[in-house]
């Protein structure tokens, strides 16, 4: 079967267009199961209908032309189901629902297998047969394959166009508009649109002489001010519901506002003749541009910051009260440049979702929403957002979709998915305090990654065991500076103390790449090749020193901590880093710290640490694979460039062998060995870490329910199983289908169409 499989899928990915590949395979899976008919229905979404769109067995006529309801027939069972139905005779099923045109009547046996890709179900693919008879569990288990096939493809074809093609009907205009954006916060959010904008737009204000140079600079001072004891206020009433790391977001504005050089810049201009408002834009943009030009994408970001307190500042500058909106109950807050402000304006409880035309995941924005868990979509460009006002919509921050007046099936699906996803997160919860352990009772540590939006309420109250990853370059990066000693090891004992006594891995600078400081500019052709992580802070002793001090001051009386080293390449790297932790430990001793010499670790994630894992394990204490990056270096594709994406899969044959040998290496030499690249919060993959050997998994706050629910599930005998099969596979996309219907069936399909 498996090749027979193998060989559906090489033609059907070469075929000229998706018509073909739609032939193809309904061709190929007639024969391979030796039976009457097969035929391919897909879900035309706005019309609520499926439509046949390609068959081998029943009327070829009615190909484009035969549509079935949404919720009729045993097609719509399927699509409803989410699962396959396998029945010996469909003419005596209750939901059989009699098509005249696709001449199907002859047909008794039926198997039907919703086509599903990323949540959504895309379509229904069946066999057919005259005999009545069940078809058996492998046919069922080849035809639930090449439907995850199929899914892929179809949803390549609704990217390029091609998919609209096929289903275009004579039916008139569709219900709903969709939009599309990137995810900014994950969820569903159902309500109406209230769209908010700053009275006055700052870049429109004209340049204009100053009556009085003094009186000007009063009423800037007095706008300042203002805007300051606003902020105050807002960030009075968010504090108690926010994390600490989401509470730094309203310390940025403050310190901007507070900033000498901000108020004095526009004093200076005012004094140069330019009368507070225009002053005031002048600054503003100038600031704006200058961020904007920088080769970083946070600090881009920073400059929406900006222009959102340039607009608040000139607000009282024009001495006009601001005009509220009026929030609806469920409120889907929408504007050009959503910021931290305009979200915290919202009533309690009124939040339902977030569209920001402007920003991307990293925005202040987004990470907020993330804390308050509410579905947002930003950068949705184009998009006309003054026509959303008032209008019902449907927020998909899974998929950064927005869909306006959606239609009563369209919602009626989505309330189903948000349903679907309350019963799982309640399924979840009850798991919470429980161990990840397999039911043959292989036990595995779960733990958090941390950093930009760190949460560590949220990482705590999802049942991490502890901290696997502390990206510290977050807070180098929110600054504008490097960050004092000091200034570190407040940050680091926060975090510590708060997981006491659970372990602390806290990573050493990883920057370079494509995290530059914007203070610290590296212009380079190839940044992932070039200098960054280890490389640049053991050429900058000083910034390794100073970090890895404030780390050891903070661990004091608490001893949880360990460090870890990024983007190891040579064991010299790991013994000079030794030497200078050694030397910081001494200093940090002679200073009189009463610390114990933390637990020192490497990160494997390029390919010459994966060859030289056991001279590495023999230096340090664990070692930890990050695999996102390990996956780049292996596969030779950017992690971070769409256009290869679809050739990026840490499920790849070479890299699990990487793994494995990782795993191996390390425990030869007795050191714990963990991974904590975004694969090991994959619920497809992780039963595949498990079986590798691996000590622990670090992932997401929101992965760790959700990875431990699939542990729970299994035996680590079925794991061992299912890895050696996909060992014997060849591709990355043979190995994950192989895992999915592994979980579809144990029962835990909807972990993979859920949000992950
Ligand atoms: C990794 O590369 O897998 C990793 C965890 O580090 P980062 O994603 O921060 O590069
Ligand atoms: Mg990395």
């Amino acid at each position: 079967m498996l090749t027979i499989l193998r060989h559906i899928i090489q033609e059907v990915t070469s075929a000229q267009d998706f018509r073909e590949a739609l032939d193809i395979m309904v061709k190929r899976i007639a024969n391979a199961l030796a039976t009457q008919a097969c035929s391919i229905f897909l879900l035309d979404r706005h019309h609520g209908e499926y439509v046949l769109v390609a068959t081998q067995g029943l009327n070829p006529q009615a190909v484009g032309k035969v549509r079935v309801p949404i919720n009729k027939g045993l097609i719509g069972l399927v699509g409803e189901r989410e699962e396959p139905l396998n029945i010996d005779d469909a003419t005596k099923h209750p939901r059989f629902y009699r098509v005249p045109e696709i001449k199907e009547e002859a047909y008794r046996a039926f198997l039907g297998t919703p086509v599903i890709y990323h949540r959504q179900v895309l379509g229904v693919l069946i066999v057919q047969q005259e005999d009545p008879r069940r078809y058996d569990e492998s046919e069922e288990a080849f035809l639930v394959t090449l439907a995850t096939q199929l899914a892929a493809i179809i949803a390549h074809a609704e990217a390029t166009g091609a998919l609209a093609e096929l289903l275009q009907s004579s039916k008139e205009k569709r219900h709903e508009l969709i939009y599309s954006g990137v995810p900014g916060a994950p969820g569903i959010g159902m309500g109406v649109g209230v769209v908010v904008y700053a009275p006055y737009d700052l870049d429109t204000i004209p340049d204009r002489e100053p009556d009085s140079v003094e009186a000007e600079i009063q009423l800037l001072e007095a706008a300042f001010s203002a805007v300051r004891e606003d902020l105050r206020l807002l960030s009075e009433r968010l504090y108690p519901a926010l994390p600490p790391e989401e509470r730094a977001l309203f310390d940025v504005y403050q310190r901007i506002l507070d900033s000498a050089d901000m108020g004095k810049e526009v004093a200076d201009a005012i004094r140069a003749g330019n009368w507070a408002p225009g002053a005031l834009r002048e600054v503003i943009q100038a600031h704006v541009r200058r961020l904007e030009s920088l080769d970083n994408e946070y600090m881009r970001e920073r400059a929406e910051d900006i222009k959102d307190l340039g607009q608040r500042v000139l607000t009282y500058l024009q001495k006009n009260d601001r005009t509220t909106p009026q929030y609806a109950e469920k409120t889907i807050l929408i504007g050009e440049s959503i910021t931290p402000t305009d979200l915290a304006e919202v009533p309690e409880g009124y939040l339902a979702g977030v569209i920001s035309a402007k920003g991307s995941g990293n925005s202040h924005v987004a990470i907020l929403a993330r804390a308050m868990r509410v579905p947002t979509v930003m950068g949705v460009g184009d998009t006309p957002i003054y026509e959303l006002q008032d209008k019902e919509i449907i927020v998909d921050g899974y998929y950064g979709q927005i869909y306006v007046s959606p239609s009563p099936n369209l919602r009626t699906e989505f309330e189903r998915l948000i349903q679907e996803e309350k019963k799982l997160d309640a399924a979840l919860e009850e798991i919470r305090d429980l161990p990840a352990v397999t039911k043959d009772g292989q036990r595995i540590g779960l733990l958090v990654n941390t950093g930009l939006g760190a949460d560590i309420s949220i990482s705590l109250a999802a049942g991490a065991e502890g901290v696997g990853l502390y990206r510290t370059e977050i807070p180098f990066l929110m600054r504008d500076r490097f960050p004092s000693g000091e200034e570190q090891r407040i940050i680091y004992r926060q975090l510590l103390a708060s997981f006491a006594p659970r372990p602390v891995i806290i990573r050493t600078l990883d920057v370079g790449g494509d995290k530059p400081l914007p203070y610290f500019p590296i212009k380079e052709d190839n940044p992932f090749l070039g200098w960054r992580g280890i490389r640049i802070t053991l050429d900058h002793p000083e910034i390794f020193l100073s970090q890895v001090r404030a780390m050891m001051r903070a661990s004091e009386g608490l001893n949880n901590m360990r460090i870890m080293l990024p983007m190891i390449t040579d064991a010299t790297e790991v013994d000079e880093a030794l030497r200078l932790l050694r030397k910081a430990y001494t200093e940090v001793r002679d200073e009189g710290y009463d610390v114990e010499m933390p637990q020192i670790g490497v990160m494997i994630e390029v390919p010459s640490a994966v060859y030289q894992a056991r001279v590495l394990a023999k230096r340090v204490d664990f070692l930890s694979v990050g695999s996102n990056d390990l996956t780049q270096y292996i596969l030779a594709v950017d992690r971070n460039n769409p256009r290869v994406a679809n050739l990026y899969d840490a499920l790849h044959p070479a890299v699990l062998r990487a793994l494995i040998q990782v795993v191996e290496n390390g425990h030869q030499e007795g050191k714990h060995v963990s991974i904590c690249g975004e694969v090991a919060g994959d619920p497809v993959a992780v039963l595949l870490l498990l079986a590798m050997g691996f000590d622990s998994l670090s992932m997401n706050a929101s992965s760790i329910g959700r990875v431990k629910w699939v542990i729970r599930h299994f035996t680590h005998k079925k794991a061992a199983k299912l890895l050696h099969e996909v060992l014997g596979m060849e591709n990355a996309v043979m190995i994950r289908c192989h895992m999915e219907l592994a979980l579809e069936r144990a029962g835990l399909g909807n972990l993979i169409r859920a949000g992950r």
